[in-house]
């Protein structure tokens, strides 16, 4: 099957995961969740006692991602649940800013988009990772809102935080996103924006998808 990429980024909050899975499913695209690529990374990394400062180039060369059944295992190791804290989440953010990890991961999804049709959500991939993305996404939301559907979702988890401990996560990770010089979160310039914070998650998912099949269709026509 021939590459057709949905590029799904933005911020923390913004309701990428849950869209990009059902738009995934509803299209019968695969799926690619780079975000838990760099928090995979960033366990292992600090398992190491090493720090985003450090010269990871050769660490990096150990790494090997597979995926069974839906679940990413690094160096044989299953790791989807344990990537799924607040603490990973902040790890990540930090070793996103060394350019040998992103080098490392931006090859390795390069690669994966290569086999065929994928939704691929994150926070440069319709900037950096899949320039040529046909359909580049940018999902936003009031702040106010991102941090209510974090805090959400983490109680439904079983962690007990209040609001103002996720606004200040979510603002400090806005920050080293929006502002490291490699790669840095912003909408790629040709990127549909949607504000998602009145919108329903099937709203969203369904803007989307009107999208992609349009293009789809003109692709299949040559327009
Ligand atoms: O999306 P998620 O919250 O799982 O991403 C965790 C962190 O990984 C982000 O805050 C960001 O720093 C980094 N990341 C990135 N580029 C991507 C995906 C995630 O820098 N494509």
């Amino acid at each position: 099957m021939k590459e057709f990429i949905v590029a799904i980024d933005g911020p923390a909050g913004s309701g990428k995961s849950t869209v990009a899975r059902l738009v995934a499913a509803k299209l019968r695209m695969n799926y690619l969740d780079t975000g838990a690529m760099y928090r995979a990374v960033a366990l292992y990394l600090n398992s190491k006692n090493l720090s985003p400062s450090d010269d990871l180039t050769d660490v990096l060369d150990e790494i090997e991602f597979h995926y069974k059944d839906g679940s990413l295992y690094l160096n044989g190791m299953k790791v989807s649940e344990q990537i799924r804290t607040a603490q990973a989440g902040k790890l990540a953010s930090d070793f996103a800013v060394n350019p040998a990890v992103r080098s490392k991961l931006t090859e390795l999804q390069r690669a994966i988009c290569k086999q065929g049709k994928f939704v691929v959500e994150g926070r440069d991939i319709g900037t950096v990772v899949v320039p040529h993305a046909q359909v580049k996404i940018f999902l936003t939301a009031s702040f106010e809102e991102r941090v209510r559907r974090r805090l959400k979702e983490l109680q439904e988890k079983g962690t007990i935080l209040t609001f103002e401990q996720v606004a200040e996560q979510i603002k400090l990770r806005d920050e080293q996103d929006s502002k490291r010089s490699l790669a840095p979160l912003k909408p790629a310039e040709d990127a549909t924006v949607l504000d998602t914070t009145n919108k329903t998650i099937e709203q969203v998912v369904e803007e989307i998808c009107e999208i992609a099949l349009r293009r789809m269709n003109c692709e299949s026509n040559r327009c």
